[in-house]
C-alpha cells in the first residue's frame, strides 16, 4: 500500500476558498499522486461552512483560549464546528502518514497562520486550528506548508519523511 498524505482540497484546484477560489499548484500534485495516495480535506467546508463564507481568524482570548471567529462579525464562531470535524478526520484516518496544507489559513496553516487578541492586535504565528489537531492526533507524521516544498531538495525531503514514517 502506498503511503496516505492529507492535502487541502484548494490545492487540489477545488474552488472551496471563502472567496470561492482555489490555490491550485497542479505540478506538484502530479509529482505527488505518482508515489502517494491523496485524501483531500477542506476543513472549513467539510465541518459545514459555505462557499463563499465569510473569512475567519484565530482570537485568542483574555484567558488564553483560542477560537476561530468571523473577521468582521466577531460573533460568528466557527470553533465547534470545525473541532467535531477534526476530530472526525482522525478516528477515519488512522493511517495517514503525512499531510501537505495552504500556508497561513486560519484552518490549515502551518505554524504561519496569523493569531490575533480580542481587539485585533496581531499577536504571533501559530499552526491552523485543522493543523494544530492533526499534531495532536498524528504527533511523529511530517506536516509542511506547500510553500515550503517550493524547491526540489525540500520536495524530495519531504517525500522521504513520508516514506520513513510510513514504513516504520
Ligand atoms: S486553506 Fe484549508 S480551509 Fe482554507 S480553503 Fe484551503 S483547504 Fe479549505
Amino acid at each position: 500500500m502506498r503511503p496516505v498524505v492529507a492535502i487541502s482540497r484548494c490545492l487540489l484546484g477545488e474552488k472551496v476558498r471563502y472567496d470561492g477560489s482555489d490555490k491550485a499548484v497542479p505540478d506538484l500534485i502530479n509529482a505527488i499522486s505518482t508515489y502517494l495516495s491523496i485524501v483531500p480535506v477542506c476543513p472549513e467546508v467539510e465541518a459545514g461552512l459555505s462557499v463563499p463564507r465569510p473569512p475567519v481568524e484565530l482570537v485568542q482570548n483574555q484567558n488564553g483560549i483560542i477560537s476561530v471567529l468571523g473577521k468582521k462579525e466577531r460573533l460568528l464562531d466557527v470553533t465547534p464546528q470545525l473541532n467535531r470535524f477534526a476530530d472526525q478526520f482522525c478516528a477515519l484516518h488512522p493511517t495517514l502518514s503525512g499531510a501537505i496544507l495552504q500556508n497561513r489559513s486560519p484552518s490549515c496553516g502551518n505554524g504561519d497562520a496569523p493569531l490575533f487578541s480580542a481587539n485585533g492586535e496581531r499577536l504571533r504565528e501559530r499552526d491552523g486550528f485543522f493543523a494544530a489537531t492533526l499534531r495532536r492526533c498524528y504527533p511523529a507524521i511530517p506536516i509542511t506548508g506547500v510553500e515550503q516544498l517550493a524547491s526540489n531538495a525540500a520536495f524530495e525531503e519531504f517525500m522521504a519523511e513520508v516514506n520513513r514514517y510510513h514504513d516504520q
